[in-house]
């Protein structure tokens, strides 16, 4: 069977043999495309806006191909050709369209909503320079933007376009999207993406900086630009101003055309909220329907409330996002009457201030609108919805039990196994067979062979392998030097206090003294880091260059070197890792309890067949649930605790400091070694910042973190007993499907 060599040749009269890698690309690019122009658009009475600030979508290819059920064939034929898939791969930019967790989950909910056949949408902006690439000069993080769209794309024009009234102007938008293929249907749906004609990249300057206020140009220039001042914070409110616009009007005409009389639109559109972020789609539905469409306010309210949905993705005070009035005057008044007027109603019912809209100082709180004016709430993870119900908006709760309902997130096999793991993955099915695609659960079955050395024995190779690929990739691209025979401990995601990669390069200086001072490990550790700092956030790049100057410094140390290395990989995005999950015997998930939402990192390690070293916190408590205590390793104080110790300011880092232990690991931060060629100024402030302040309580676990991870790795030894670990792990993922969390957002709040 051949898919490409008759297409190939049609279109460009050569064998695929004579084509480049790059001229591979764009035929295959074409090829896609025209296989989902074929399909049909998912129909359903009432369909679901997922509106989101990011979609963190990855490379598409290699997806698209899976989802039609053709990767494998494609892969042959071009093998046949003297062709590398992984090759082509390389040849797509990755869409900078997201920026972590939250943008990633938007993306795997929106191929599970096809896979299930829902009628459900995304709905963002095109960011043309979107997050910023990371590149490290000097032991310390650079931001460069990252042009990623090119003129071969798989981005769509369409001829929808929308005015988009703010006071001082009015900007015409323009639609393009992106087809989302469900696991081999024959139906798909959209991922909508909203952006204005008049991009200036003329704007931008040194790194990343720009004109800020010259909104008609730099509207869909950056994702999450600076808002460390008012013209930043005026741009993010122009920004979600526009995103919401255009996605209410596009839901209003797609209502309409489908038979809605708008009395009825609730029957025809529900809106899920990714985060704050589109929560001015509330007053914009609003003034829509009254201003344009006649009808009243009180009505308009009911049917708005009828259709919208709020996630909450974190209880971190700063962000929760609250627009001063004034700027929200500046740039829309048009929605100000109708906030006001929505928080009246709250006021008139409600004369807790705590759950007021607009507070004392004119600030709008987004989330508290959200609550109030949608029919769900809810968290990420069992424990953060308990947080929320609680403590965080215990208020809430007390006012509207019955909208708040938990909805644990998940990722989507077909990228993070089938598409990542392909090893593991045809293993998987030799073992149990394919059902697990559809679904995950009957990874169970796995079970069977927890004890079967055979199994071990290959599970182990295959994991071997992924090291090896990951050791190519990380020398061809990232100028690593990855010793394959040593266990890969990984811990990457966006830099925060509160995920603690601090506490992590605690104990890789820890180690490094212990090595000095002769304590050998048994086999060499090597710990991975991946990750971005928000440019304006100080202490994450001080961490930042804490670990890098550690890395020279260890990597460089011929003492040291036999026995522990320490990477920091440049530039973290989904397809790095894509590489680095499949290789990782451990998966660092150590934020401070009750801080991290859900986590959807610790998911793709479970299921590639890492152990999880973490706090009891988000998701990682249903992970220890499901694999069994004995299959995780966890440590560290709980959330109550934790959640108790700020509500006492209970917390003082300098009587953890006192510790010996702790004191010889801390006080190397500002070491001559590391002065020698560090950055003074970041490492002092880090240094004080740890023993004075330490917000996010690094040391409080600091001392159990250090004793667990010795315990794994010496586990790590018993290769049977591991062995078992990581088969009960991967039995007991199918639960973290992307597939079971949508089924649920359907059938309890979206009834799609
Ligand atoms: C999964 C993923 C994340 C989220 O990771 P967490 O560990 O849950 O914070 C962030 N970035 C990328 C590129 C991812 O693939």
């Amino acid at each position: 069977m051949t898919y490409l060599t008759n297409y190939v040749l049609e279109k460009t009269n050569k064998p695929l043999t004579e084509l480049t890698n790059e001229e591979i690309y764009v035929q295959l690019l074409d090829y896609v495309k025209e296989a989902a122009q074929k399909k049909e658009k998912n129909q359903s009475k009432r369909k679901v806006y997922y509106i989101s600030a990011e979609f963190l979508i990855g490379k598409l290819l290699s997806n698209n191909l899976i989802n039609l059920g053709i990767y494998k064939e494609i892969k042959e034929e071009l093998a046949a050709a003297g062709k590398s898939i992984s090759q082509i791969e390389d040849v797509e930019p990755e869409p900078s369209l997201g920026n972590g967790g939250l943008g990633r989950l938007a993306s795997c909910f929106v191929d599970s909503m096809s896979t299930l056949s829902l009628n459900g949408e995304g709905v963002g902006l095109n960011y043309h320079c979107g997050l910023f690439r990371q590149v490290f000069r000097n032991n310390q993080q650079e931001a460069e933007p990252n042009f990623w769209i090119e003129n071969d794309s798989w981005l769509q024009p369409t001829d929808i376009n929308y005015e988009v009234p703010f006071k001082k102007f009015t900007l015409k938008s323009k639609l393009d999207r992106i087809d989302v293929l469900g696991y081999q249907k024959e139906t798909k749906n959209y991922l909508n993406l909203f952006d204005i004609e008049s991009v200036d990249y003329g704007l931008i300057k040194e790194g990343i900086s720009f004109d800020k206020s010259d909104i008609k140009n730099n509207l869909t220039l950056f994702l999450y630009p600076d808002d460390s001042d008012k013209t930043g914070e005026l741009l993010r409110i122009y920004q979600q101003y526009f995103m919401v616009s255009n996605a209410a009007q596009l839901l209003i005409d797609e209502a309409i055309e489908r038979g809605s009389n708008l009395h009825d639109l609730a029957d025809y559109a529900y809106v899920q909220i990714n985060d704050t972020h589109p929560s001015l789609v509330i007053p914009e539905l609003i003034r829509l329907l009254t201003e344009k469409h006649g009808l009243s306010f009180e009505e308009s309210v009911a049917i708005v409330k009828n259709m919208m949905g709020y996630t909450n993705h974190t209880i971190l005070a700063e962000a929760l996002e609250k627009w001063p009035l004034d700027y929200l005057e500046e740039v829309v008044p048009h929605l100000v009457t109708i906030i006001r007027q929505l928080d009246e109603l709250v006021k008139k019912d409600y004369t807790n201030p705590s759950v007021h809209i607009i507070d004392e100082s004119g600030r709008v709180h987004m989330a508290h609108m959200d609550i109030h004016y949608s029919n769900s709430v809810n968290g990420v993870a069992a424990l953060h919805t308990e947080i929320l119900k609680n403590s965080e908006l215990k208020d809430f709760y007390e006012l509207y039990p019955e909208k708040f309902n938990n909805k644990t997130n998940g990722i989507t096999f077909r990228r993070w196994l089938e598409f990542a793991n392909q090893d593991l993955a045809d293993y998987l099915k030799e073992l149990i067979g394919d059902g697990y695609l559809e679904d995950a659960t009957q990874l169970e079955k796995l079970l069977d062979f927890a004890d079967d050395v055979n199994v071990h024995q290959k599970l182990a190779e295959i994991k071997f392998n992924n090291k090896l690929a990951l050791k190519n990739y990380l020398k061809d691209n990232k100028g690593i030097d990855l010793d394959e025979n040593s266990i890969i401990d990984t811990q990457i995601k966006r830099f925060h206090e509160y995920k603690r990669q601090q506490m992590n390069a605690l104990y890789v200086i820890h180690k490094y003294l212990d090595i000095k001072k002769g304590n050998l490990p048994k086999r060499k550790i090597t710990i991975i880091f991946g990750g971005k700092a928000a440019p304006a956030y100080t202490i994450a790049q001080d961490i930042i260059h804490l670990i890098l100057s550690l890395s020279e410094l260890i990597n460089n140390d011929p003492e040291v070197n036999p026995y522990l290395n320490v990477h920091l990989v440049e530039n973290y995005n989904v397809t790095v890792a894509e590489k680095l999950i499949p290789a990782s015997d451990v998966s660092e998930q150590i934020s401070l309890a009750s801080k991290e939402a859900s986590g959807t990192g610790n998911m793709k390690f479970m299921l590639n067949g890492a152990l999880t070293l973490g706090t009891m916190d988000g998701a990682n408590v249903e992970i220890a649930e499901l694999a069994g205590m004995d299959n995780i390793y966890t440590f560290g104080k709980d959330s109550d605790t934790i959640i108790d110790l700020y509500a006492t300011s209970g917390y003082h880092a300098h009587e953890y400091y006192q510790d010996d232990v702790i004191k010889e690991a801390v006080d190397f931060i500002v070491s001559e070694a590391l002065l020698s060629f560090g950055n003074k100024e970041r490492l002092e402030r880090l240094h004080h910042e740890l023993i004075t302040k330490d917000w996010f309580m690094t040391l409080i676990d600091l001392k159990e973190y250090i004793a667990i991870k010795e315990k794994v790795f010496s586990d790590y030894e018993n290769q049977e007993l591991w062995s078992k670990k990581v088969i009960n792990n991967i039995a007991k993922s199918g639960f973290f499907s992307s597939d079971r969390t949508i089924k649920q957002y359907n059938e309890d709040i979206w009834h799609s």
